[in-house]
């Protein structure tokens, strides 16, 4: 995503409500944090955090967490997201590399929306969707381990159905062309509003492994 500096991106990180800022203390102990055992739902990569603000407002009864590498780009979706009182919502900025230091048997699904598609092949491992972050996921699943994926990138979405076949999840859902198919419900992050406008053909896949 390209960025724009942030003026006072640390002030709005360190004093907002909904930031986490020492993750890893809350290790297995997310749902203490939210205070109730409603299912964990986490977004690698939120962006400005369109899509995590909407499914949060729209479905009190899960919990959202939304993660993000940058500072200024997580600063902008502060700025949104403190103007609405919500219990349900957290947000942490950090690499997602750092994942399995931070959950640990606590999570019920992962939304990866329009993820960096790192289309060298030598960059291929940074992929969200590479063996090496699999990986990292495997850990943090309460159950089955359930990932919804969307993008407007044909090669991530080739290389990511493959990769996630080699590490055992299976197909759930599968749309090549998301806003032309009858999935219900479906909510847009920043990306797909803007590529969508463009008539780019959104990708769609919902994949899960067993314990
Ligand atoms: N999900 C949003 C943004 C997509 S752009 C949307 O659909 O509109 C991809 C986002 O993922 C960027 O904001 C980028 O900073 C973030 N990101 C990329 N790699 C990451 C990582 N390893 N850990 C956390 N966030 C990451």
């Amino acid at each position: 995503m390209r960025q724009r500096n942030v003026k006072n991106k640390k002030d709005i990180i360190n004093n907002s409500k909904y930031i986490i800022l020492n993750p890893e203390e809350y290790i297995g102990n997310w749902k203490k944090l939210f205070n109730n055992f409603n299912p964990i739902y986490i977004e690698i990569g939120m962006g400005k955090g369109d899509f995590i603000l909407e499914n949060a407002i729209n479905y009190p009864n899960i919990n959202f967490i939304g993660i993000e590498k940058y500072d200024s780009i997580i600063a902008l979706a502060i700025k949104k997201i403190e103007k609405i009182e919500l219990n349900n919502l957290k947000l942490i900025r950090m690499d997602a590399l750092n994942i399995d230091n931070v959950f640990k048997k606590e999570i019920d699904k992962l939304y990866l929306n329009f993820s960096d598609p790192w289309p060298k092949e030598r960059h291929a491992k940074r992929r969200l969707t590479s063996n090496v972050f699999l990986e990292k996921y495997d850990n943090i699943f309460v159950n089955n381990k359930v990932i919804e994926m969307k993008t407007d990138n044909q090669g991530l979405f080739e290389y990511s159905l493959i990769s996630f076949n080699d590490y055992g999840y299976h197909i759930k859902e599968i749309s090549l062309d998301l806003h032309h198919s009858n999935k219900e419900n479906n909510i847009m992050t920043e990306y797909e509003k803007k590529f969508s406008s463009k008539n780019n053909r959104i990708y769609y896949v919902k994949v899960e492994k067993n314990q």
